[in-house]
């Protein structure tokens, strides 16, 4: 154990999430301002590689799920969910999905942001799930804006060279259609600039999230929840890759100082899932104050890596189209259960987890419907104590904080039992 005079609690406000919340709002400002001076927007689904717009001299995005989960965080998801189940949205549908047709056909009102300016192209992406196309779809049939949708491959193995060529080829057809109704020449070179920022940032990225392998962590997954936030909207740019290198400094650092966000960490916890917006602090409290930390998410740890896999996949400085396309699967809703057992098993060992809270998320189904399957081989396999609680990532209405922490409670009491069981009398 560290020295306990050394030991002071990190929940409070880092300097990296002070340059965090800074940086958020001059993305939302920019991105108002530049379409306001006429700049071609387009709105993209989360796992569209927004460096692909960077070749472009003046063309901005946005993305509606992270505005989503920014709205969720900030308070106003049911909100803007009820505005949209008004319109006649089923209450089953994805609450970013929601979130979002609540904020659109409300103009931006209640929204922390505005909400987005208006597109003139839609690029979806079936990489994650079909809701998505249909969702966007709403907007090109209400505002008549056209709508692109990317079609990927499922990839319950490693990525063929077939599918490969099929993703990067429809890239080559966005890359024309954008040129076509822009005006804009595309300029690959700027791209090649824009990845190896994106290198530069998912290198640190994965820096910072190695200290959660030192004991206490040195950072919860609350905190990568939230670091997430930039990759979205700041891809490919050197502020993002500065940004990352000055977290995985500080986070380090404190590290070296022992200054750890749960000093007196008795439980390593994995989480599976989206991140739940709503329940950050409180979660997050909740768990210190049992001494127990989630010090890694399947939802973070994908960023940066090739399906199945742990760690950083970097841009070598190859042709742009093919590592776009290489990387394009790398978050876990399209994966198959090997690939996603084969990352969850490599992060358990690296960061010597002890338990894992699968959180079956109403909204997401594709995220959650292997999760039965995992929590079994994860229990069976690795011996790994493990329990299923249900969240939903941006509809607080559809969570309830007492059932889930008599989960949570009773995961702790059988790692105990494990832990009891296994020293020596
Ligand atoms: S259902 Fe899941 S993958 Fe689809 S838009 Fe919602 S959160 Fe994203």
């Amino acid at each position: 154990m560290p020295n306990e005079d050394k030991l002071k609690a990190g929940h409070k406000k880092t300097e990296a999430g002070k340059r965090l919340s800074k940086m958020m709002i001059n993305d939302y400002m920019r991105l108002h301002q530049k379409a306001g001076e006429g700049a071609f927007v387009v709105w993209i689904a989360i796992v569209v590689p927004a460096e692909l717009f960077s070749g472009f001299e003046n063309v901005v995005y946005g993305v509606p799920e992270s505005h989503a989960a920014m709205s969720a965080g900030k308070g106003v998801g049911p909100l803007q969910c009820e505005k949209a189940e008004r319109l006649g949205y089923s209450m089953d549908l994805c609450s970013y999905a929601r979130i979002d047709l609540g904020t659109a056909f409300d103009g931006g009102k209640d929204s922390p942001t505005f909400g987005l300016p208006k597109p003139h192209l839609l690029i979806s992406d079936n990489n994650n799930c079909s809701l998505l196309v249909k969702w966007f779809d709403v907007y090109h049939r209400t505002w008549d804006v056209p709508h692109f949708i990317l079609d990927i491959p499922f990839c319950y193995e490693q990525q063929t060279a077939r599918d490969l060529n099929y993703i990067s080829s429809q890239y080559r057809d966005l890359i024309r259609t954008i040129e076509t109704l822009s005006g804009q020449k595309f300029n690959i070179d700027r791209v090649r600039e824009a990845l190896e920022h994106t290198k530069g940032a998912l290198t640190n990225w994965k820096r910072f999230l190695k200290t959660a392998a030192s004991r206490p962590a040195g950072l919860t997954v609350f905190d990568s929840f939230v670091q997430m936030a930039p990759f979205l909207t700041s891809r490919g740019t050197k502020a993002l890759a500065e940004h990352y290198r000055l977290l995985a400094d500080e986070t380090e650092e404190n590290v070296a100082k022992g200054i750890f966000p749960v000093p007196n960490e008795k439980y390593r916890l994995l989480w599976d899932n989206i991140a739940p917006w709503h329940q950050l602090n409180k979660m997050s409290s909740r768990l210190a104050a049992l001494n127990a930390n989630l010090i890694a998410a399947s939802y973070t740890y994908c960023m940066g890596s090739l399906e199945g896999e742990f760690d950083l996949y970097p841009y070598d400085g190859g042709d742009p189209l093919t590592y776009l396309a290489r990387i394009q699967n790398f978050s876990i809703c399209p994966h198959g259960l090997e690939l996603r057992y084969q990352a969850m098993q490599r992060a358990i060992e690296t960061l010597g987890i002890d338990g894992v809270i699968f959180a079956s998320n109403r909204s997401c189904k594709v995220y959650s419907l292997m999760q039965m399957d995992m929590l079994k081989r994860v229990t069976e396999r690795l011996g790994i104590p493990s329990v299923m609680i249900d969240v939903d990532h941006a509809d607080i209405r559809k969570y309830s904080e007492e059932s889930v922490f008599t989960r949570i409670e009773a995961l702790l009491e059988v790692i105990d039992a494990k832990r009891g069981a296994q020293t020596p009398r």
